[in-house]
């Protein structure tokens, strides 16, 4: 961020030259309240679609905060195609692997409920803040997507013909996945929860043609450290 960009915004409005945009509720509060923002000054806002701009505050009033669009500061770049298909874990390991996965490059956050998932339900309303505010500040231009929970059986069901799903087992026979994720084309992750899959869950997710089991080396990882581990290792191989 540049020393006159005092802070980066998500927004759903179209963003275009001579534009503007308002901002209310907590965004306007925040520019407002919290960075004490006044009009004169610029942010930047970027939508997922038309790249980052920035937008100078033309008046801040009880109704919000209206900017002017001045120039595109970065134009557009395809967004990221991984997927990380994840178990649901306790509240505060969940939202880092929101964050971490956003930081990463992930383009869409799956939970999967399976057979020892102990977190039952998942609130997508609050992921999905933690990862539009993880993308404002890592300088990412789109925010990935949280989709709704599905149950594993539903996951493997609906699973795409045409996406690699890299099932992360804690299995020393399995091969690292910096090997076997070198190459193009979609694909995903899939991370078990605390307890691991249940055998027959391994079975039924192996069954899959797309399918290709890794392993994150010799120790077994929490949760969220094999998800942080396997983006980062995608990242390495594959430049999303
Ligand atoms: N199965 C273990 C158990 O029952 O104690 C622990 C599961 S581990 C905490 C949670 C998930 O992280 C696993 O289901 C797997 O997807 C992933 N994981 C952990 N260590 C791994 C490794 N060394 N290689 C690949 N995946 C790993």
């Amino acid at each position: 961020m540049t020393d006159t960009i005092k802070a980066r915004l998500h927004v759903t409005d179209a963003l275009s030259a001579g534009g503007s945009v308002m901002l209310a509720d907590d965004q306007a509060h925040y520019l407002r309240h919290v960075l004490r923002l006044e009009a004169g000054q610029a942010v930047a806002l970027f939508n997922g679609r038309d790249g980052e701009w920035r937008a100078v505050i033309a008046e801040a009033g009880k109704k919000g905060v209206r900017l002017n669009l001045e120039t595109q500061l970065r134009p557009q770049q395809p967004v990221s195609d991984v997927w990380l298909c994840f178990a649901p874990i306790k509240q505060g390991r969940i939202e880092m692997i929101v964050e971490k996965a956003t930081e990463l490059g992930a383009g869409r956050l799956l939970p999967v409920i399976t057979r020892r998932t102990q977190m039952q339900k998942v609130n997508t309303e609050r992921l999905a803040a933690h990862a539009r505010e993880a993308a404002e500040q890592c300088e990412r231009l789109d925010v990935p997507e949280v989709a709704p929970a599905v149950t594993l059986e539903k996951l493997l069901q609906d699973w795409p013909q045409g996406r690699k799903l890299f099932l992360c087992a804690e299995r020393n026979d399995a091969p690292s996945l910096l090997a076997a994720a070198k190459g193009e084309g979609p694909c995903a992750l899939l991370i078990g929860p605390e307890g691991g899959f249940a055998p027959e869950e391994l079975t039924q997710i192996m069954a899959l043609s797309q399918v290709v089991t890794v392993s994150l080396g010799p120790r077994i990882l929490r949760a969220e450290t094999a998800a942080i581990a396997a983006l980062a290792i995608l990242q390495s191989v594959r430049q999303n």
